[in-house]
């Protein structure tokens, strides 16, 4: 099978919200109305961001799921999408898995795939994302302020034991183990918590490389200091170790949930949110002015966490 005929039967789905879809030189598409468009990309190289082996349906999910988390961050809603995937082979049952994972979350966020690059070499995929948000009104980084609360989604660390369990660096159950590789295989993106953030929350990020290192970016870009509480951190419901579970709460990356800020003034109205995004929301610390990320942990005087978080050039 040549690459033209892989794109047609693997790729190529309608796409209704585009002018022009796969199959020209470039793709057309038409912004609405009064909205910004929002661009992100992420890629993944095997070896370096997933195990060799992995199971090609959760590759086709999760090459996506990360960056529809990246316009959830931004609050942003994702309509169209590009694939550039870089295969050793051309092997029909990981394409029609990849293709079943890919479709089935675009398909749950109305996101169509419009175009890309197919080459051949070591497996690599990547996507770029576009989604439009209101003119002025995407979440930044760089909104935090002080006397706002600080709110995370979901649970954080569940995904960074499977990383550590696939290294062979902790044994676990076969439950947990379960538990765990769902997060880091298919993670969900808080797409619909992300549009429900604006005009509410000052600040936003997704937590890909740890709880920590993720509101530095926060504290960094605003220009202030976050101080979180560590007994307001939720936990996963894991049995390992307490160190290791801290370790892997703050800084073990993977997790693709939303960290922000807000006013305090909003509080109850981030509460409903939860309720309504259908994800629960945990207020984990304040901002004030300053610099940094200073931990409170529970005994009330402030750690020094083991390390922050992943750099791709740094570790
Ligand atoms: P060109 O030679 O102009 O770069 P290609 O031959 O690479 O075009 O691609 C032909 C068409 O198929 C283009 O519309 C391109 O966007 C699309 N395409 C190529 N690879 C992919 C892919 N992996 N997923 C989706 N569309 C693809
Ligand atoms: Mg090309």
């Amino acid at each position: 099978m040549g690459e033209f005929e892989l794109i047609r039967r693997y790729f190529t789905r309608s796409s209704a919200n585009a002018v022009l879809g796969i199959g020209d030189d470039a793709a057309l598409v038409a912004p609405s109305a009064g909205m910004q468009l929002a661009i992100a990309a992420d890629t993944m190289v095997e070896g370096r961001h997933f195990f060799p082996g992995t199971d090609p349906h959760s590759l086709g999910w999760k090459a996506l799921a990360v960056n529809l988390s990246d316009m959830a961050a931004m609050g942003a809603d994702p309509r169209w999408f590009t694939l550039c995937l870089t295969l050793p082979s051309v092997d029909e049952r990981w394409l029609s898995g990849f293709a079943e994972g890919l479709f089935a979350l675009a398909d749950r966020f109305g996101v169509s795939l419009i175009g890309g690059d197919t080459t051949s070499g070591p497996l690599s995929i990547s996507i770029q994302i576009i989604g439009e948000v209101p003119v002025g009104r995407a979440l930044r980084r760089s909104g935090a302020q002080a006397g706002d609360d600080v709110w995370l989604s979901g649970v954080t660390g569940a995904a960074a034991l499977a990383v550590r369990q696939r290294m062979g660096e902790v044994v676990v159950g076969d439950l947990e183990r379960e538990f765990c590789a769902g997060k880091l295989d298919r993670p969900e993106p808080r797409v619909v918590l992300g549009q429900a953030l604006r005009g509410i929350a000052t600040s936003a990020i997704d937590v890909s490389d740890g709880l920590l290192a993720d509101l530095g970016h926060i504290a960094k870009a605003s220009g202030v200091q976050i101080l979180l509480d560590q007994w307001a951190i939720p936990l996963p419901p894991l049995s390992v170790r307490a160190e290791l579970l801290d370790e892997l709460v703050l800084s073990g990356g993977d997790d693709y949930e939303l960290v922000f800020t807000a006013p305090a003034s909003r509080r109850t109205l981030v509460e409903d949110l939860a309720l309504s995004a259908g994800v629960s929301l945990t207020r984990i610390g304040m901002v004030e002015a300053g610099n940094g990320v200073a931990l409170f942990g529970r005994d009330g005087h402030i750690v020094q966490p083991h390390k922050a978080g992943f750099d791709h050039f740094l570790n």
